[in-house]
């Protein structure tokens, strides 16, 4: 049993020293891949309910992989997160939307004012220097900042509620729109959050997913709205994927949706076209 439990331990370490061995080349290649600009965004529409207009997009990270090809933010943002490399990666994502998002005005595709939503990971949202680094990108890219939504996680805020309520309180002070992303997947409730100055919460898609399901599934997301509301939040279903669901949240009085019915991220070019094309849902 003991020589048993001496190759177990074997195969353990081996194991650890591979995972450790690949974490540090994903974590050069990361470094590098900044270095060449091999990181680019996709857009996907927010739609809004009541007038089955595009609203604004959600900005997603994605990496060219030379040999790979393209790599979803799932399988390097957790690397990213742990070596710190989320820092200049999340600052070119924010310049980089920024960017895109004032060139579509300039190019005036479209009547109404839309906006860029981004996400912030953890480690950003404590950084000490993050509202300088947006004030110089605002400044950088002359977008006006009310048009720009940063997407939080409640883990990102619960992490440090203290520091967290007054950042958000300087980032408010610049009109930039906050909202709550995953909704319903953390451990923190409305009641809690409510003390936190937020304009908008995104409810996971999980919950989405399982509307039709039951009609408790459906009675808790209407709870979710109907106590949003109150606290002055709109709400942004995510993972709208069929009419059906659209219909419900439509009936429930869910301000936004977002999803693979309406589009699926896309490629800038592809997102700059259905601006020009208008959809109506
Ligand atoms: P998220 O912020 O919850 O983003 C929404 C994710 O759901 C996206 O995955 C999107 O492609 C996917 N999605 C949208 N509609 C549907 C749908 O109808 N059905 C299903 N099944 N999925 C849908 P993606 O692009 O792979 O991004 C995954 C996560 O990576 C994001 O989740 C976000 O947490 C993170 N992420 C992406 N870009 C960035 C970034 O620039 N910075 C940081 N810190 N995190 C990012
Ligand atoms: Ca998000
Ligand atoms: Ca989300
Ligand atoms: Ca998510």
């Amino acid at each position: 049993a003991k020589a048993q439990g001496k190759a177990r331990y074997q195969i353990f370490d081996t194991q650890m020293h591979h995972h450790a061995q690949q974490r540090l080349e994903l974590d050069t290649d990361l470094r590098r891949a900044l270095h060449r600009e091999e990181f680019l965004l996709y857009y996907q529409p927010i739609i809004s309910l009541a007038t089955g207009r595009i609203n604004g997009f959600e900005a997603l990270l994605r990496w060219s992989h030379p040999q790979k090809g393209l790599i979803s933010p799932g399988e390097f943002i957790p690397a990213a997160e742990e070596t710190g490399l989320i820092i200049p990666i999340g600052l070119w994502v924010l310049k980089e939307a920024c960017q895109q998002l004032k060139a579509w005005q300039n190019q005036a595709l479209f009547k109404h004012p839309i906006k860029m939503s981004v996400n912030l990971s953890v480690k950003q949202f404590s950084q000490v220097n993050l509202i300088q680094n947006i004030d110089k990108i605002i400044l950088q890219t002359q977008l006006n900042s009310s048009y720009l939504k940063l997407e939080i996680t409640e883990s990102a805020i619960m992490e440090n509620p203290e520091s967290a309520t007054e950042l958000l309180q300087q980032l408010r002070d610049r009109e930039i729109q906050l909202s709550i992303d995953d909704f319903g997947t953390g451990y923190s409730s409305l009641s809690y959050l409510h003390r936190f100055p937020l304009h908008n919460l995104k409810i996971d898609r999980s919950f989405i997913h399982r509307i039709s399901e039951t009609r408790q599934n459906l009675e808790i997301i209407q709870a979710i709205i109907t106590l949003a509301h109150h606290l002055n939040m709109t709400i942004t279903a995510e993972g709208v994927e069929t009419a059906e669901q659209l219909s419900l949240l439509r009936s429930l009085g869910c301000e936004e949706g977002q999803g693979y019915y309406f589009a699926r991220p896309l490629e800038p070019n592809a997102a700059q076209a259905l601006l020009l094309d208008n959809p109506h849902w």
